[in-house]
């Protein structure tokens, strides 16, 4: 790949980008971001993501889950305004109405999660879509939710690990991804006509319109299971916060990174300890 297209910063000046710097800040300026994560099956999904969001500075999180999520949700996160689960509600939501969306972390894939992802791509707000909201969009019975990825005017994001890069592409598996990660994640890019963030040993992201960027910070500390989740709320942070999309990736992956060696001193984390880490690594980036 020429060297032009491809940015490896060894830092990232992230300070500017982060909400409610200003002191004109309120909780909507700040963003509110709507999330449709977890399950029944996958309750943490939904605690990690509205945590993720929370100590990146967002506004305000609406979540909307299965009733018991949405329980263990608040007894984590008092602060969450919970909100319908209902899929035609999943972005029109009252008052402060979500300037974006995180949508599939442990989510599910039935058919009232396809509904669901539907009704979000069709809106006009940023959406990231992760796990199981990219496990909906694969394969030949996606629904044609892929196209309304490629006829979105709004901002998307897309987060797979390789496996379900692999899934998306469906012309190689996981092993081709894990070996050319930057070139599968542009074809991605190119081909659902959105930015990118392809997970793992190097976190890359691709974008259409944009030079592909690699992130310094990533860390085999983060191998372990929900810290993708926390990713999901982080950059969705930033997405609410109207910070352009390959910003909130780059920005949201590089603090993950951060996070996750700030956690412990270097010493093995889980997937909450990122959650402590996140605000040494916003203090480290001011
Ligand atoms: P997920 O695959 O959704 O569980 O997300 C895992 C998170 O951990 C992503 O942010 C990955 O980039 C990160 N990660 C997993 N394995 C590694 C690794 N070996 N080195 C660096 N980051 C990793
Ligand atoms: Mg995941």
């Amino acid at each position: 790949l020429p060297g032009s297209d491809v940015l490896r910063p060894q830092a990232v000046d992230i300070a500017g980008l982060l909400p409610g710097s200003g002191a004109e800040a309120d909780k909507y300026r700040r963003g509110v971001l709507a999330i449709r994560a977890g399950s029944d099956r996958f309750r943490g999904a939904a605690v990690l993501a509205v945590g993720g969001a929370l100590r990146t500075g967002v506004g305000m999180v609406k979540y909307g889950g299965p009733e018991r999520v949405t329980d263990q949700v608040l007894a984590r996160w008092p602060e969450t305004v919970a909100v319908p689960l209902d899929p035609r509600r999943s972005t029109d939501l009252g008052p402060g109405r979500a300037a974006a969306v995180v949508v599939g972390s442990g989510r599910g894939t039935d058919s009232g999660e396809a509904d669901e992802l539907e009704a979000v791509l069709d809106s006009d707000l940023p959406v990231l879509v992760d796990a199981d909201g990219l496990t909906l969009m694969s394969g030949k019975d996606g629904r044609g939710l892929a196209d309304r990825v490629r006829d979105r005017s709004a901002p998307t994001l897309l987060t797979p690990h390789a496996g379900e890069l692999a899934r998306l592409l469906g012309d190689v598996d996981r092993g081709d991804v894990e070996a050319r990660r930057l070139e599968h994640a542009r074809r991605a890019a190119r081909s659902f006509g959105c930015a990118v963030l392809l997970k793992g040993s190097t976190t890359v992201i691709a974008h259409p319109d944009a030079p592909a960027v690699v992130n310094p910070t990533g860390t085999p500390l983060l191998a372990s299971a929900g810290t993708g989740d926390v990713l999901s709320g982080a950059v969705g942070a930033l997405l609410a916060s109207g910070v352009p999309v390959v910003e909130a990736a780059l920005c949201g992956a590089y603090l993950h990174g951060r996070a996750a060696r700030l956690a412990h001193g270097g010493a093995p984390i889980s997937a909450s300890d990122l959650l402590d880490g996140l605000p040494l690594a916003i203090a480290e980036a001011r």
